[in-house]
């Protein structure tokens, strides 16, 4: 019973979207502690400045910055990226399936007259509406939870703009992933609610690069993440054995 639930389970979705209910009333459940930065989502927020950098430098470097681009943050929880990123100047709009914690991302950004807006919709439904629009698109810690994480890929690089930008992370199908991600952060520290993250879901670097090739997408950089226990922090680092961040660019036209 608990090796299964450490290791978790490949659910079949049975929902329209590339999505799996299990999941999402998973997120549901914390959706009201999202934004306290001691609750189930601490490490999003212990990740944020981290992943914000890495964003506005990839951007930057390619000539335009985060602050003048649009942007749509797929899966965007809460909105800790995606208000962040609008923060900054970005003009963004943030999609999820989760009802609950849709509703705690416009809450909290009410009043806050940033250029951030919602929608719960599909990454492969959007796609079909607005595909090519944005200039960057991220996807942060959710392919590890959908049933198909290449047709998830494929959604993100249908919805960039040429030579637009898609910034991924997740986490690696490696011993000291389960180690660390699940054994570590749900069961010893216990900074993740028992039943987070199912092993079997977790995406080697090669695979997530195998997928952006079919969907069009090239993986310019990857950067991994690793937390240090000692300082309570994340850096960035080049050993993407747990966490990692992915830049892919769209080429064609
Ligand atoms: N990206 C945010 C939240 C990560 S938690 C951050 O890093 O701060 C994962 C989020 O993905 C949850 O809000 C969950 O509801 C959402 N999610 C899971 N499957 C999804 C799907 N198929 N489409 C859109 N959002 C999904």
């Amino acid at each position: 019973m608990i090796f299964k639930s450490l290791m978790g389970k490949v659910t079949m979705s049975a929902s329209p979207h590339n999505s799996d209910p299990v999941e999402i009333a998973k997120f549901n459940g914390i959706a009201q502690s999202w934004w306290d930065p001691h609750g189930p989502s601490k490490p999003l927020h212990d990740l944020n400045p981290l992943r914000l950098a890495y964003i506005e430098r990839i951007t930057a470097e390619a000539g335009k910055p985060l602050s003048a681009s649009r942007v749509l943050d797929v899966g965007c929880g809460g909105g800790i990226l995606a208000e962040s990123m609008a923060r900054v100047g970005a003009s963004v709009l943030g999609i999820d399936l989760a009802p609950a914690v849709l509703e705690v991302a416009e809450l909290h950004a009410l009043g806050a007259k940033l250029a951030v807006s919602y929608r719960a919709i599909g990454a492969e439904e959007l796609a079909r509406e607005q595909p090519g629009a944005f200039d960057i698109v991220t996807c942060m810690e959710m392919l590890e939870h959908v049933p198909d994480p290449a047709a998830s890929l494929a959604a993100l690089a249908a919805l960039a703009a040429p030579r637009g930008h898609v910034i991924v992370s997740t986490l690696n199908r490696t011993a000291r992933a389960f180690l660390v991600a699940i054994v570590g952060a749900e069961y010893l520290a216990r900074v993740l609610p028992r039943g987070t993250h199912e092993y079997l879901k977790f995406i080697r670097p090669s695979e997530l690069a195998k997928w952006g090739r079919t969907a069009g997408v090239e993986l310019k950089d990857l950067t991994g993440i690793t937390y240090n226990p000692l300082t309570r922090s994340f850096a960035c680092s080049s050993d993407p054995s747990v966490n990692y961040l992915a830049h892919f660019r769209r080429s064609e036209p």
